[in-house]
């Protein structure tokens, strides 16, 4: 017997996990999604499943759990994750300070290797050894194709019996029903908004209200490289370091953002830091930069684009750099430091929103967190 029914308004991966995580847990689940297919966020990273990025503690936990259900997901959907770990490249020495710092203190949750340069050119060839001083390998990190995981998964969603309107945009939201632009309602006994970055149209204030603004991030796609050319893993290097409130509290961790930002102004200045990740046709997936603001330019800057490059090539040497695809993705981000946010505008009325860059990694423990605190029906 059904606890009730849930609506989700937003078929990214935030809504999509709390639509399985509550069909599983008993619920009547109806998704409606504004567009014809999932074209937010979710479909417009790196598909990196990235624990490495979060704190250690809640987050880090949320994380291995939602890594877990990727696999489970990925089996019973029919996609395929690329599993292969992570290497933070330190080509600063204030940047190996922070690895070894990181290594230290969180040495007892899993087993990260601290790698010297020769043992990183045996295992890594992509990796550039001029200036190296040193490298972090873990292995749980993860890689997915995002739009083909998201499409897999409303279809899994749909096999499972979750109720799936696309084109279907949200305007209204009642005490106990939702209303469509078209007019038709849909009532709930628990509502969650997963809307993204949408800010405007379903409860404005309490948005406004959180803290938060828009990024703009700036992402491309190379040629798929050379047979032969494998990364063999996800690659980031010092700026990145100074990017995830992972090594927020490593004691090196401001050294080595004083040093960047004195050589590399203008990478800082556009939020610049780079994840190579590959994907299973041979090309890579190369970013990003961060720009706030409420409304953004329509155009992709070919300067900052250069710079996602530029940072590039000092830490990997990559056969064909040539662009096949350049995008945009936007998120809410908080901007008292907060790594998620969930608000209650109403009773039985949950919005997540500013999962900033994790969202792909943290979605299934929210989910499984959301979906827990419902209990039984309270209708
Ligand atoms: C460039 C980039 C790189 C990233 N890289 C990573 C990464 O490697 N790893 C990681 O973990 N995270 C990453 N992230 C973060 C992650 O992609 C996001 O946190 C996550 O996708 C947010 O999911 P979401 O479902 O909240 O939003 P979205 O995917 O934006 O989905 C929101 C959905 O709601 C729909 N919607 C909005 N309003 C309405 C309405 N009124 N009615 C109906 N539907 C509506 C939209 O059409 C949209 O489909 C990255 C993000 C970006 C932009």
């Amino acid at each position: 017997m059904s606890k009730g029914h849930v609506v989700i308004v937003g078929a990214g991966i935030i809504g999509q996990a709390h639509a399985l995580t509550a069909q599983e847990a008993g619920w009547t689940v109806t998704l409606l999604e504004r567009d014809g297919r999932p074209l937010g966020a979710s479909v417009r990273n790196f598909g990196t499943l990235w624990p490495i990025g979060c704190t250690f503690g809640p987050e880090r936990e949320q994380a291995l759990f939602g890594l877990g259900r990727w696999q489970e997901v990925a089996a019973a959907a029919g996609f395929t994750l690329r599993p292969g770990g992570s290497l933070s490249l330190a080509h600063r020495a204030e940047a190996w300070a922070v690895l070894q710092e990181f290594a230290t203190q969180n040495r007892s949750d899993v087993e990260f290797e601290l790698l010297e340069p020769a043992a990183i050119a045996r295992r890594f060839p992509a990796a550039r050894l001029p200036g190296l001083q040193g490298a972090l390998f873990s292995p749980a990190e993860t890689v997915v194709h995002s739009p083909s995981a998201l499409t897999a998964l409303a279809a899994l969603l749909q096999a499972r019996g979750v109720v799936v309107h696309f084109g279907t945009p949200v305007v209204k939201v009642y005490d106990n029903a939702v209303e469509t632009s078209t007019g038709q309602r849909f009532s709930f006994d628990h509502l969650l908004i997963a809307a993204g970055d949408e800010m405007r149209l379903l409860f404005p204030e309490e948005l406004a209200a959180a803290h938060l603004s828009r990024c703009r991030l700036q992402m491309m796609r190379t040629v798929p490289q050379p047979a032969g050319f494998d990364l063999g893993t996800i690659m980031v290097s010092d700026l990145t370091l100074c990017h995830y409130p992972a090594f927020r509290d490593c004691p090196s961790t401001a050294k080595l953002r004083a040093r960047l930002t004195a050589e590399l102004p203008q990478h800082l200045a556009w939020g610049v830091h780079v994840i190579a990740a590959q994907h299973p046709d041979g090309s890579l997936v190369l970013g990003d930069s961060h720009e706030y603001a409420d409304d953004f330019a329509p155009d992709s800057r070919a300067d900052v684009e250069e710079l996602i490059l530029d940072a590039l090539r000092q830490f990997v040497s990559v056969p064909d750099l040539r662009v096949a695809a350049r995008w945009h993705g936007t998120y809410l981000k908080s901007t008292v430091g907060q790594t998620q946010v969930i608000l209650q505008p109403r009773p039985r009325v949950t919005m997540v929103t500013a999962m900033g860059g994790l969202g792909m990694t943290l979605s299934w423990g929210l989910a499984r967190q959301t979906v827990q605190s419902w209990g039984t029906t309270t209708a």
